[in-house]
C-alpha cells in the first residue's frame, strides 16, 4: 500500500487499521459467506453493527442513552441545513445563527425559507477571517452555530453564552476532535466523511426533552422523530458507512477517546503554524486572531502567486495532496482530520521552513 499525505478537506484521511478491516469484510464479512455490501440491513448479521455504531457514537461523545436520542442519516450535513428549521422552526418564530463562514451561511438559507433568522454575529465583511462577537436575540427557537469553519480555517473553543436558546452545532469539520462538553448542546449533526469515516452517512445527535418538542406533521423521512424512533431503519440506512463509522469509533477508541485524539489534534495543528509565523512574511496564516485558528483546516497564504505555484509543486513533488485553498479562498490549506498522521504534519513543516529559507 502506497500512503501519500492527503491533506484533502473531505472525504479524508481514514486510520490505515480502519482501511484493512473494512476491506477485509467487503469481502467477506465475518464468517457470513457474504460481504458488508450484501448483508441485509434488517438481519443478524449487520444487527449488532448498527447498533454497536449508534452506541459508539453517544459514548465517544461522553452522553448517555436516556438523555440523548440519535439517527444516522443519509444527506450529508447540507441536508440538517433544511431538516433542522423544518423540525424545530415555525413561521413567526425567530432561530439565532451564527454566519462565520459559508457552511453557516448555507445553514442560514435554509432556516429562512421556514422562519425568522437573527444574524447572532457575522464576520462576513472580513471574508470569514475571524470569529464573530456574538449577542443572542435572547427569544430564540435555538441557537445555531457551525463549531469549525471548515472552508475559511476557524474554530470555536469556548461555547457561548445563547440567551437561554438550546444550543445547535453543526460539527461536521471537528466531532471527536476537540475534547467539548458534548452535554452542552440540544442538538448536534456532522457528516462523517471527515473525521470519523466515509461519505454517505451524518451523525444527529439530540437531547430528548428537545426532540419532544419538535413538529410531528413532516414527512417521516424528514422527521427527527420518527428517525430516532425507528433507530435509523425506518428505510434502508447506509449500511457501509454506518460499519465503517463504527469501525473508526473503535479505533478513537483505542487511541484512547476524544481528549488523547484532541490533544494529539493540537500538537499536529501547533507544528505546522509555528513554521508559518516562523516563516513570516513568505508565509502567512489567512485566519486574523490566532486564538480562532483552526486545528481540523489551515488557512495559509505565500506571498506572492509565483511562490505560491513553486510551493504547490513541491509540496506535490514531496508526497502531498489536497493543499490547494477552497475555490473561493484560494491561498493553501491543511486540512489534518483526526486521522492524519503527526508525520505528514511534521514533513509539510519542515517543507514551509525549508521552502522560505531558500526563497525568503
Ligand atoms: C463539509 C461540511 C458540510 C457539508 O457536508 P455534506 O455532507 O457535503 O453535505 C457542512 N458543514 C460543514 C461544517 C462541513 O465541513
Amino acid at each position: 500500500m502506497n500512503r501519500i499525505y492527503n491533506f484533502s478537506a473531505g472525504p479524508g484521511t481514514l486510520p490505515v487499521p480502519v482501511l484493512e478491516e473494512a476491506s477485509q469484510s467487503v469481502l467477506e464479512f465475518q464468517n457470513s459467506g457474504m460481504s458488508i455490501l450484501e448483508l441485509s440491513h434488517r438481519g443478524k448479521w449487520y444487527d449488532p453493527v448498527h447498533a454497536e455504531a449508534q452506541a459508539q457514537v453517544l459514548a465517544t461523545l461522553g452522553l448517555s442513552e436516556s438523555e440523548y436520542a440519535l439517527a444516522l442519516l443519509g444527506g450529508g450535513a447540507s441536508l440538517q441545513f433544511a431538516m433542522l428549521p423544518l423540525n424545530f422552526l415555525g413561521a413567526g418564530q425567530t432561530a439565532d445563527y451564527v454566519d462565520a463562514g459559508e457552511w453557516g451561511a448555507k445553514a442560514i438559507g435554509e432556516a429562512r425559507r421556514v422562519g425568522t433568522v437573527h444574524l447572532a454575529g457575522s464576520s462576513k465583511t472580513t471574508n470569514y477571517d475571524r470569529l464573530p462577537e456574538l449577542t443572542p436575540s435572547g427569544n430564540a427557537r435555538y441557537f445555531h452555530l457551525t463549531t469549525n469553519n471548515t472552508i475559511e480555517g476557524t474554530q470555536v473553543f469556548a461555547l457561548p453564552k445563547t440567551g437561554g436558546a438550546p444550543l445547535i452545532a453543526d460539527a461536521s469539520s471537528d466531532i471527536f476532535g476537540v475534547d467539548r462538553d458534548y452535554s452542552q448542546f440540544d442538538l448536534i449533526y456532522a457528516g462523517a466523511q471527515k473525521n470519523a469515516g466515509p461519505a454517505g452517512v451524518t451523525m444527529v445527535v439530540v437531547r430528548k426533552s428537545f426532540l419532544e418538542t419538535a413538529h410531528k406533521d413532516l414527512a417521516p423521512m424528514l422527521s427527527y422523530q420518527t428517525q430516532c424512533e425507528k433507530q435509523s431503519l425506518y428505510n434502508t440506512p447506509p449500511v457501509f458507512p454506518i460499519y465503517v463509522l463504527g469501525l473508526t469509533l473503535k479505533w478513537i477508541a483505542a487511541e484512547g477517546g476524544v481528549a488523547a485524539i484532541a490533544a494529539r489534534n493540537q500538537a499536529k495543528a501547533e507544528a505546522i503554524y509555528d513554521a508559518l509565523d516562523a516563516c513570516a512574511p513568505v508565509f502567512s496564516s489567512c485566519v486574523a486572531i490566532k486564538e480562532h485558528r483552526s486545528w481540523m483546516n489551515l488557512t495559509f497564504r505565500v506571498a506572492t502567486a509565483e511562490l505560491e505555484k513553486a510551493f504547490l509543486a513541491e509540496a506535490v513533488a514531496a508526497g502531498m495532496d489536497g493543499l490547494p485553498g477552497h475555490r473561493n479562498v484560494g491561498g493553501f490549506r491543511a486540512s489534518i482530520y483526526n486521522a492524519f498522521p503527526m508525520a505528514g504534519c511534521d514533513a509539510l513543516a519542515a517543507l514551509i521552513r525549508d521552502f522560505a529559507r531558500r526563497k525568503g
